[in-house]
């Protein structure tokens, strides 16, 4: 997707800040952060929402888990814990359509969510 600005990053074309990367998935920092700590894991096969997503997409969205796990882990947040949001479509207020997985940490989190 030539105008997608995650497939943009995955291509190399714009250079976010990596966290993480392998041949299933791209981790990034957020760039406008809504906790001390915020990525995005982005898949790399362009998958435009949670919708999209079929039984084909099991190994990527586990890989999405996966490293999730593995960001909190490595940047010392996987005991107090963080959390990981997924937004799909308008009224969850997803404004990049293409998958990502957020992981948030580094503050206590509120629930129910905003
Ligand atoms: P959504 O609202 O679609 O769930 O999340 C999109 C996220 O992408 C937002 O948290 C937003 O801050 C982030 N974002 C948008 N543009 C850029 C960018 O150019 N670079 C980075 N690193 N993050 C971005
Ligand atoms: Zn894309």
């Amino acid at each position: 997707m030539s105008d997608c600005l995650f497939c943009k990053m995955v291509a190399g074309d714009i250079q976010p800040d990596i966290l993480y990367s392998d041949e299933h998935v791209l981790a990034i920092r957020d760039i406008n952060p809504q906790a001390p700590f915020h990525a995005l894991v982005i898949p790399r096969e362009h998958i435009a929402t949670l919708n999209d997503l079929g039984p084909q997409h099991a190994d990527t969205i586990g890989r999405m888990v996966l490293a999730a796990r593995q960001l909190a882990q490595a940047h010392g947040f996987a005991a107090d814990g963080y959390r990981t949001v997924i937004n799909c479509n308008r009224l969850a207020g997803q404004t990049v359509y293409h998958l990502h997985l957020h992981v948030l940490a580094g503050r206590a989190m509120h629930w129910p969510p905003g």
